[in-house]
Parts: structure tokens; sequence; C-alpha cells
């Protein structure tokens, strides 16, 4: 769908790419860009958890795990929020926002989304990208090679 923003996400650029999947990809997304957060989104527009299919969901919480310990890993954050709205946009998606020591109390749990505005930066989201797709390679390697 051309006005769906993760849709759109397909044509990205690759610098902003941790992982893509045949069904699942992980990216920092303009508007979102604050460093360590992802949006992992299903490939297809699918909207909201109930519209996808078996595939997805059987590969939905691996992938989501995988994600999350990555972000974790490479920014060392004590929590790493995963929060799936599909309010502005059905296309089903989370965004997995790590929490810094830095964010004072009055901005954590669903506050954290304050963060866009002022914390984005775009450069140092993209920064990133190369240590967060080294960490969630090993891990995928690691989680399938115990399968
Ligand atoms: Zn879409």
């Amino acid at each position: 769908m051309a006005d769906c923003l993760m849709c759109t996400q397909e044509t990205a650029d690759e610098n902003s790419v941790v992982f893509r999947d045949q069904l699942w990809a992980a990216e920092v997304v303009a508007g979102y860009d604050v460093p360590g957060w992802l949006i992992l989104r299903v490939r297809r527009h699918a909207e909201r958890i109930t519209g996808l299919d078996q595939a997805e969901l059987a590969t939905f919480a691996q992938r989501t795990q995988d994600v999350v310990a990555a972000v974790t890993e490479v920014t060392g954050a004590p929590a790493t929020y995963l929060m799936v709205f599909g309010e502005a946009y059905p296309h089903f998606h989370a965004l997995i926002a790590p929490r810094g020591e830095d964010v004072p109390a009055e901005m954590r749990a669903g506050n954290i989304l304050n963060l866009r505005r002022d914390h984005a930066a775009p450069a140092a989201a993209a920064a990133l990208v190369p240590d967060l797709r080294a960490a969630y390679q090993r891990r995928a390697h690691a989680a399938s090679a115990a399968a």
C-alpha cells in the first residue's frame, strides 16, 4: 500500500536495514530514529496481529527475541521496550526501544515515545546499524544451530 509507512520501508536505504528475511524486517525508520530504536515489521501488508498467517505467527517470537537481544547488547540499555500499538499504522509492526540509564523516570514506560521529538538523531541511529546487524546475525545463527 503506497500510503503505508511500513510498506514504504521496502524501498528504504540499505544502511537502515538490520535484517530482512522472507517474512520479517527490522530497520531504523525515519521519524523513529532515536539511536537504538528499531521497527520490526512483517514484510507484506498484514494488519494487526490477527492479520498474520501461520508462518508469520510461528516466526514472530524468535525474530522479536533476537532483535531485542541485539538492541540490548549493542546499547547496553538496562531495559528494552517492545511496543505494539497498531494505531497510526495498522500494518503489523513492533517498536523496539532501548531505555538508557539517562532517560529520566517521567520519560520511562509509555512516555518514552516522547523521545521521538527531542532525541531523534538519524546519523547516530544509522551508525549503530552495522553493530546491530552483527549482533542480530550472531543471535539468529546460534538459535538455528540449537534447533
Ligand atoms: Zn503496509
